[in-house]
């Protein structure tokens, strides 16, 4: 078995489809050394290692110290320097990368092989002692971190007390001496400390630090990363190994971040940081304050950038972006060192990006001739687009501006300001909206980010931490936002022109634009135009479900009408009987003891009920419309306020004891499962006969009056068995074809049933002998499948899946294993009774995409879903075929 996979000199064992063995970056160190690009030359240990690693109770496979060694030897052949050496040493970085890139989750170690001795050999050789020690205690700082545990403050207080000392500020104005002292510091602290010494053989260096990137992979920050990720952790870490190459030596000398394209909007245009004269991550550290890359894009030109300051080494790197994007065919996140002029490639991987930036990059792809419509369409995760159909500020509204940084990570949101991850988590957990300010983020922020809303950073650029994890999880973040200084001891920050915000205060951030308000500015709906409409006509071409909405109102129809609906699957009918007009008569109705006083309150309602529907076949404009009759528990409808039962015994004439008495007489112990649904239309024929009514005669006027084809789906909720239906469907078709005949038109229409009890789903080949359509209610089957009341899982649920009891909430994703096995059992049931039943899906899990994909196995219809993921659903659904 192959343990490790070299690269150098434009040959590589490895190849960019390897991820899963050698992880993203090790693959891809092989694919660009292939392809002629520089990189550094050096090793990957492949992810088997770590798995065989923790398999074995952390050990190596016996034949990896030879192995290693002899990959060590060819490096050494190709740099012409030997690992230890005191003349002419070999120093390398040890870096992890697992399958899938996990920002800041795994700790890198540069310079190793430095010692007392080989340190004089660097020194020698670059004749440069400043820099030799600044190498030097570097690695002794992240490898006393990383590899022996030691709190990094320790070390970096040492850093502080010497500038002070010397009385300077920066890192740049210590001087060679400064570092030599500081190095031997350093490693009497460790040893004061951890009781052990800094290893001096760098072969018990490089061993320690591939122990520790193996290590890492079990790490709290990693494994919350992973959890957040659905990442398993059998998948495991490789492990690089690779020859240094440095940034630090000098002005004609930098490192940089960049990505092919901007990842924020997808413009295309080479977007990046760096920064001259430094090491590793000072880019994203936020250290130093880095330069745009690009100097079009620098529209402040506060800061020179790469094309100013390296001309050749900028144009260098602009082909070699060129090269990648041909190669790749996608949008790459790189980075780079330049030593002495030379450019040296250390990493590129697919770069994440914001929904937006996805889109843009996907048709401008297609347009450049780089992908086609098919990868286009896989190209943009159907989760992603939750991003873009939120809403936005309200151009319109009155704003006050406090302060502006970068526009890290777009969307627009309104929250409570808290300062600390924990906190930001614990009010997130009551149900309030947070911003989470931070001075910057670090990876032990992410429990935090994930609950804000939003999040604001004081300092950091545009590939900070902060910036790279928002946009990662799709939340909008205003990063490096120098207005603001944040107190964390007094709780609050200040802003421009010395506006104080304190905890708890509300603000507004718009990560499109950097800009940070006071208060809670209104948002506006999202469009669905330009790049995002083109993107969705492709993808409606590959799709073969079809996608309709969960509308109760004109106004809900008409936005999923925009978002591409193709009709209504599910229209409440309950909703419509809450508004402050009708809830008297509803109440009336439920209230009155005898059949005629039912019949005189629904009088009333009927011609409310038709309004609903003519507005909404309206707005449909002839596509199918699916119409709930009655669902929920009476009770639900029933006064609660002393002052609402005298004003009804007015109404009805009715002494209030005694309405009082039939309010606690309709109390139910378990509403969910008492008397609702199809159960009210057995006991109260004339609600359902209402409904019907309302219906058709709103159908056949829009028929008779203007011209409209309409086929309504009558659809009864809450069928457990095939005699219900039976029964309801006879009164319905009774009324349905009276006012056909009154009308004098035709017009077709359906009448099904919902699919969402067991015992439904497992008789559905009877139901189906009188059910035209089915519609699955994924949120009552699941309820009742598992027992399970929806209205308390809210206590132990998140629990269940907190600890893997539960792979996922049922009620998010759905249950395929459980719950679909009825769904299937039902589909197979019902077609074969009535092989052109037309079957669809209404519950929440219409819009979740691994449940859309669900749906198009199991061979339904349609999903209808909440508007707002008509385009998820309807890109999960293409997803799903192809
Ligand atoms: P991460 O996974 O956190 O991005 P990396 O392994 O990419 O960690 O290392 C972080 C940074 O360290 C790189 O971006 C690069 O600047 C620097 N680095 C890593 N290896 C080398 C090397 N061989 N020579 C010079 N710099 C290196
Ligand atoms: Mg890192
Ligand atoms: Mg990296």
């Amino acid at each position: 078995q192959k343990y490790v996979y070299f690269f150098g000199n434009g040959q590589a064992e490895g190849r960019a489809e390897m991820k899963n063995l050698l992880g993203g970056k090790g693959a891809n160190l092989a694919e660009m050394t292939s392809i002629g690009l520089p990189v550094p030359p050096g090793f990957t240990i492949t992810t088997e290692v770590c798995t065989e690693f923790y398999k074995n109770n952390q050990a190596y496979p016996e034949s990896l110290t030879a192995t290693v060694a002899e990959n060590l030897t060819k490096v050494e052949a190709l740099m012409g320097r030997k690992f230890g050496d005191p003349k002419n040493p070999l120093l390398v970085s040890v870096r992890s990368g697992a399958r899938a890139s996990m920002p800041g989750m795994m700790d890198t170690i540069l310079n190793l092989g430095l010692n007392d001795t080989t340190v004089q050999g660097i020194i020698a050789q670059s004749g440069d002692e400043r820099f030799a020690y600044d190498a030097y205690r570097r690695f002794v700082q992240m490898y006393s971190d990383v590899v022996m545990g030691m709190e990094k403050d320790i070390l970096e207080h040492l850093l502080e007390q010497k500038k002070e000392q010397r009385g300077v500020h920066q890192d740049t104005e210590l001087t060679a001496a400064d570092w030599r002292e500081l190095v031997g510091a350093f490693k009497l602290k460790i040893k004061d400390e951890l009781g052990k010494e800094f290893p001096e053989d760098p072969h018990e260096q490089l061993w320690g630090a591939i122990g520790a990137v193996f290590g890492s992979w079990m790490n709290p920050r990693a494994i919350t990363y992973r959890k957040l990720n659905n990442i398993p952790a059998e998948w495991g870490t490789a492990v690089n190994v690779q020859s240094m190459v440095f940034g630090n030596m000098g002005d004609d000398c930098a490192t940089g971040v960049a990505f092919t394209r901007d990842p924020s909007t997808g413009e295309n245009y080479f977007f990046g940081e760096f920064l001259v004269n430094a090491q590793g991550e000072d880019v994203v550290a936020g250290i130093r304050t880095p330069q745009p890359i690009n100097r079009v894009k620098d529209k402040d030109g506060k800061l020179p950038s790469m094309e100013e300051v390296l001309p050749e080494c900028y144009r260098q790197l602009a082909d070699i972006r060129d090269t990648l994007e041909k190669h790749y065919k996608d949008m790459q996140d790189i980075e780079f060192t330049i030593e002495k002029g030379k450019l040296f490639m250390l990493q590129t991987r697919n770069g994440k990006r914001t929904a937006p930036a996805a889109i843009k990059i996907a048709v401008d792809m297609v347009k450049e001739g780089l992908i086609d419509e098919k990868e286009a369409v896989l190209r943009v995760q159907p989760s992603q687009l939750d991003q873009l159909l939120h809403p936005s500020l309200d151009p319109a509204a009155a704003k006050q501006i406090i302060a502006k940084g970068l526009p890290a990570s777009p969307g627009a949101v309104s929250g409570q300001v808290v300062f600390s991850a924990d906190e930001a988590e614990a009010e997130a957990k009551v149900g309030k909206k947070v911003i989470l300010v931070r001075i910057e983020t670090s990876p032990e922020d992410i429990h935090g980010m994930h609950a804000a809303q939003g999040i604001l950073t004081a300092r950091g650029g545009m590939t900070s931490h902060a910036a790279v994890v928002a946009r990662g999880m799709g939340k909008c973040c205003v990063a490096g936002c120098g207005d603001i200084k944040v107190d964390y001891a007094g709780e609050a920050f200040t802003a421009r022109g010395g506006v104080v915000v304190k905890k708890g205060d509300t603000i507004t951030l718009d990560g499109s634009c950097g800009e940070v308000m006071l208060g809670a500015v209104p948002t506006v709906a999202p469009a669905m135009t330009g790049d995002f409409a083109q993107l969705m006509a492709w993808v409606d071409t590959y799709r073969k479900l079809r996608v309709r909405a969960n509308a109760d109102t004109p106004h809900d129809a008409k936005v999923a009408r925009q978002f591409g609906a193709e009709g209504i699957g599910l229209c409440r009918t309950e909703h419509m009987f809450f508004d402050a007009e009708r809830i008297a008569a509803v109440r009336e109705m439920i209230l009155s003891e005898e059949l005629e006083g039912r019949e005189k309150a629904l009088a009333k309602i009927l011609p409310m009920q038709k309004g609903d529907f003519i507005g909404l076949f309206r707005e449909m404009k002839g596509l199918p419309v699916t119409i709930r009759l009655l669902d929920p528990p009476l009770h639900e409808f029933l006064p609660q306020e002393e002052k609402d039962l005298e004003e009804l015994s007015k109404t009805m004439k009715v002494p209030v004891g005694a309405l009082r008495h039939k309010v606690e007489f309709l109390h139910e112990f378990n509403p969910m499962l008492g008397h609702r649904g199809c159960r009210l239309g057995i006991t109260f024929p004339e609600i359902y006969d209402m409904q019907v009514r309302a219906i058709m005669e709103a159908a056949c006027e829009l028929v008779k009056n203007e011209g409209f084809s309409i086929v309504p789906e009558i659809m009864i909720p809450l069928i457990a068995t095939v005699k219900e239906l039976q029964v309801l469907k006879q009164n319905a078709v009774a009324i349905c074809d009276e006012v056909i005949a009154r009308y004098g038109v035709t017009l077709e229409y359906l009448i099904g049933t919902m699919i969402e009890l067991p015992r439904a789903a497992l008789t559905a080949d009877e139901i189906a002998g009188e059910a035209e359509f089915f519609s699955f209610g994924t949120n009552d089957l699941t309820q009742t499948t598992f027992g399970l009341s929806r209205d308390d899982a809210g206590k132990f649920l998140p629990f269940y899946v907190d600890h893997g009891i539960l792979a996922e909430d049922p009620f998010v994703s759905l249950d395929q294993n459980g719950v679909g096995q009825l769904v299937k059992i039902a589909v197979e049931k019902g077609r074969a009774t009535r092989p052109k039943i037309k079957l669809g899906i209404c519950g929440e899990h219409g819009g979740d995409p691994s449940s859309v994909i669900f749906c198009h196995e199991a061979g339904l219809d349609y999903v209808s879903c909440s508007p707002f993921r008509v385009p998820i659903a309807r890109l999960a659904a293409a997803h799903a075929a192809l």
